[in-house]
């Protein structure tokens, strides 16, 4: 605890913000197993990556040395728009919840995309236009990655095509808009643009989709197609690279008031906002600087981490791209519909996986209903209408909180508020009727879709 008067919201100066990512990687003793080719089961190479990624990309997917890599300046000038992010001090949940906790927030949700996945949308078309691409290609499940990866496309001049799962293009119209309003075109997912989808419609007629599928079908149409790459919004190194910017401005806005974490908390769909968060803050674990408790929150109804086994995996239904040794319920498994759509991924970021394996982090599952219920109470008293991805971290923040309301302690706890809720009022409609479920797959499920992982 320290005694400097804490503003309610930290800000860094625009000439403070990171001018290198941070590459966890170099710093981590047992690195993250290698992806491999799906045919060869080699691990990938920079050559074999760039038929799929921008090579640049390609290149940080797999640089396990480098500890920082340089921001472009065209990058640093765009994060400029909206970065650096507040980190905030929750004094009234502080004293709502009577706990004498400090509890702080990193809030990502103050652009229009409404989440931290423009911090990577905006560098990988940065590298795209770079190569000279003519566009690139995505899915998207519930719509913010489309809509951030749309928004950096229009800045860069890039045609963006977006497969976005079924059930969410006929739910989530709003979203829709956004990305052609942007410019981005956007096609329900599995459909008969692709072989792919023709294939998947052919054995599942009226499937709704789902993000492994879509996923399949954006690789094809890159693929298929001169000038374009796809480029994935969670889950991938490189991802989690650029989302540090989220982990770096929160530990300087840290180190500027002598703050000192002891617990750091963030949601987990594919990892990279929790990954982003936490890496700089690992680094000083894993460099025997400083230790913190980390915490992985995922839903019950997808989880990944507390349920999921650690083997090498396919990364989408069509199984065209590379394997990844990760924790996952299988690529066949598909959640149930859940309110926070962004975090349905059947694997795991490999880094955070190993880290996971290795003892370095925590997770816990929660279940919706209490998620949406910590997102009400924080949205009462502090203001911020939360994501429900989010709300997962709040939830646990929360929890915490009590637990020192309890034992006494003056923990500081930090979490990562990902993003708002606009968009997901349906969702929180159902909260408030009183008609919102909790799904937990059986052990039964989680099995039969694991037996489905290839043999090694
Ligand atoms: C996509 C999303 C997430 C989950 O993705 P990660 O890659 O695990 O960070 C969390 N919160 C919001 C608001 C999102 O849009």
């Amino acid at each position: 605890m320290n005694n400097k008067q804490i503003p309610y919201k930290i800000y860094l100066e625009e000439s403070e913000l990171p001018k290198q990512w941070y590459n966890v990687r170099a710093d981590m003793k047992n690195k993250p197993a290698p992806l491999l080719d799906p045919n060869t089961r080699q691990p990938m190479t920079v050559e074999g990556l760039s038929e799929v990624f921008c090579t640049e990309l390609a290149r940080q997917e797999l640089n396990e040395t480098d500890a920082y890599i340089d921001i472009p300046q065209e990058i640093v000038d765009f994060y400029k728009m909206y970065r650096p992010s507040p980190l905030v001090r929750a004094y009234c949940l502080e004293k709502a919840l009577d706990t004498p906790a400090h509890i702080y927030y990193k809030f990502e949700g103050n652009n229009t995309s409404g989440s931290h996945k423009l911090n990577s949308a905006i560098a990988q078309a940065y590298y795209a236009k770079q190569q000279g691409l003519k566009g690139v290609t995505t899915e998207t499940g519930a719509g913010q990655w489309g809509t951030a990866l749309s928004m950096a496309s229009a800045y860069f001049g890039l045609d963006c095509k977006v497969f976005m799962v079924k059930c969410s293009y006929e739910q989530k119209p709003h979203r829709r808009e956004v990305m052609r309003t942007y410019g981005a075109s956007v096609t329900p997912s599995p459909s008969e643009t692709t072989e792919v989808g023709r294939k998947i419609l052919e054995e599942f007629p009226g499937t709704s989709g789902s993000l492994g599928c879509a996923i399949s079908e954006a690789v094809e149409a890159a693929t298929s197609r001169e000038g374009y790459r796809y480029v994935l919004g969670s889950v991938l190194n490189q991802v989690l690279l650029h989302q540090t910017v989220i982990g770096l401005e929160a530990m300087s806005a840290c180190d500027k008031y002598d703050i000192k974490p002891d617990v750091i908390i963030g949601c987990a769909g594919g990892g990279s906002n929790l990954g982003g968060l936490i890496s700089p803050f690992m680094g000083r674990k894993l460099r025997g600087e400083a230790d913190y408790e980390f915490i992985a929150v995922e839903p019950s109804s997808c989880p990944t981490l507390t349920r999921g086994k650690y083997v090498y995996d396919y990364c989408d239904t069509g199984k065209v791209c590379p394997l990844a040794k990760m924790y996952t319920l299988g690529s066949g498994f598909i959640p149930a519909a859940s309110h926070a759509g962004g975090l349905r991924y059947h694997g795991m970021s490999s880094v955070l996986s190993q880290l996971y394996d290795d003892g370095l982090m925590k997770a816990v599952s929660v279940k919706q209903t209490e998620v949406f219920e910590a997102a009400q109470k924080f949205a009462r008293v502090e203001g911020i209408l939360p994501a429900p991805e989010s709300s997962h971290a709040i939830k646990v923040a929360m929890d915490e909180a009590i637990k020192c309301k309890e034992t006494g302690e003056e923990k500081t706890i930090l979490f990562g508020l990902t993003g708002t809720g606009y968009f997901d009022m349906v969702s929180y409609q159902k909260f408030n009727d009183g008609i919102m479920s909790d799904y937990v797959p059986t052990d039964e499920e989680i099995a039969n879709a694991l037996a489905k992982c290839p043999d090694f």
